[in-house]
């Protein structure tokens, strides 16, 4: 059995946001984490219309920006040093083709 990524995604979104427990903050992007060196204790998001910057506060913080993501450089605002990036190979290669019949 397979699914589309599309399906999947909608799927697990519909699921995750069924129990009412989750607030889903659209149009925002993080630019930034606020707290100090010896705690985060949210993110700062600004909406992209209004340009409005405002604090969401946790008690944990998880980042899924990706591999783009600036949580190094905002952990050094808040006073932390920086740290070097390390990188690892996992080993795993892929390809791919795409046919069509002549
Ligand atoms: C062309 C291509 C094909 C791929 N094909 C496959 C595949 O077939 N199978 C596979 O397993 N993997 C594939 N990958 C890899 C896969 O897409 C990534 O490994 C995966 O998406 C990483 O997931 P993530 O949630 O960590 O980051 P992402 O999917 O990059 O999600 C990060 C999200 O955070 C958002 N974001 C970033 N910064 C901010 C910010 N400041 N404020 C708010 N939001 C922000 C971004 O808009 C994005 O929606 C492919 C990648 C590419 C580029």
């Amino acid at each position: 059995m397979s699914a589309s990524r599309p399906l999947l995604d909608f799927t697990v979104r519909q699921r995750a946001f069924s129990s009412g427990r989750i607030e889903l903050v659209e149009g925002t992007d993080v630019v930034g984490l606020t707290g100090g060196a010896d705690r985060v204790t949210g993110a700062a998001v600004r909406d992209r219309e209004s340009r409005q910057t405002r604090e969401l506060t946790a008690d944990f913080v998880v980042d899924a920006t990706g591999r783009s993501t600036a949580t190094p450089g905002w952990l050094t605002d808040l006073g932390l040093p920086a740290r070097a990036r390390e990188r690892f190979g996992v080993g795993v290669r892929r390809s791919a083709m795409w046919l069509t019949s002549l």
